[in-house]
């Protein structure tokens, strides 16, 4: 039987990697998908569409509060609203804290943790109303620890973190929750380009950065991967999961573990 069937989903940045594997996970259990992300749409949504539900998408730029509030009146006026959010797009950039370019922490901070605020609190009001509603941030290990060059991603998790449990308290008497999932590393365009740069800044080949990386805080030395996550997302969306509320929910490997 699938769990989410008549269900609209949200996915952001889901053109590919973890929010991909999000919306393939939730489409797989019945709830109609709405995408987003830059790049070839295509793609994904023929993926969802073979999957038998309906597969909306809407080109928002996350980092622009305008276009957020269209991406939310797109959802409403083409898939019936949200039940389930998941707030998944993001960036990073890399560097010491006085290098960073302060247009490069805006940016990170705009996509990576105000967005999910604005998804959040236009979504919330039929949340309420229909006393039904799942709210997935999606934040990482470094919402809960910190990694050096990584300040804004690093504040931004973090901030993501603090936004889901005050978002779950304020809502906690309802029939929405609000939680948030914590990867560790996952092997996606993002880490890509991150394996590359560790290659040429230490002359090492690719396999050779990818096991670095990995050694370095993921002590399952292996990566985490979307569908993992994306049935994480869907156990949350589970009657079972209904009175977990504000959790930060990590899923690496063991990193912060340690
Ligand atoms: P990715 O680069 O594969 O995907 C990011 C998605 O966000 C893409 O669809 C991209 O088009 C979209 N996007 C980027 N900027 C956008 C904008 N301004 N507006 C709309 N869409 C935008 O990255 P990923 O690794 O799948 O990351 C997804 C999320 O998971 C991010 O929030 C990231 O911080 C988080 N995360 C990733 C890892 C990892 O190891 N890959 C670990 C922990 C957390």
């Amino acid at each position: 039987m699938q769990s989410l069937k008549g269900k609209t989903a949200l996915v952001t940045g889901s053109t590919s990697g973890i929010g991909l594997g999000m919306a393939l996970e939730l489409a797989k259990q019945g709830a109609n998908i709405v995408l987003n992300g830059f790049g070839d749409a295509e793609p994904a949504r023929r993926q969802i569409a073979e999957l038998g539900v309906a597969a909306h998408y809407h080109p928002a730029d996350m980092s622009k509060p305008g276009e957020i509030a269209d991406l939310m009146a797109y959802a409403a006026r083409e898939a019936g609203g949200v039940d389930v959010l998941v707030n998944n797009a993001g960036i990073q950039h890399v560097a010491s804290v006085e290098d960073f370019p302060p247009e490069r922490w805006d940016a990170v901070i705009a996509i990576n943790l105000s967005a999910s605020f604005h998804t959040i609190r236009l979504a919330v009001p039929d949340m309420r109303a229909r006393n039904w509603g799942r709210i997935i941030n999606i934040a990482s290990v470094h919402g809960l620890v910190g990694s050096v060059q990584k300040s804004a991603y690093v504040a931004a998790k973090h901030g993501l973190v603090g936004l889901t449990k005050v978002v779950a308290l304020e809502l906690a008497q309802t029939g929405v929750t609000c939680n948030a999932i914590c990867p560790g590393w996952v092997r996606t365009p993002l880490v890509e380009k991150q394996i590359e740069a560790r290659a040429q800044a230490g002359g090492l080949s690719l396999a050779q950065a990818q096991v670095d990386l990995l050694s370095e805080k993921q002590p399952s030395r292996d990566f985490v991967t979307p569908e993992q996550l994306g049935q994480l997302a869907v156990f949350l969306c589970s009657p079972a999961a209904s009175q977990i509320r504000g959790a930060a929910w990590n899923v690496d490997g063991g990193w912060v573990a340690q």
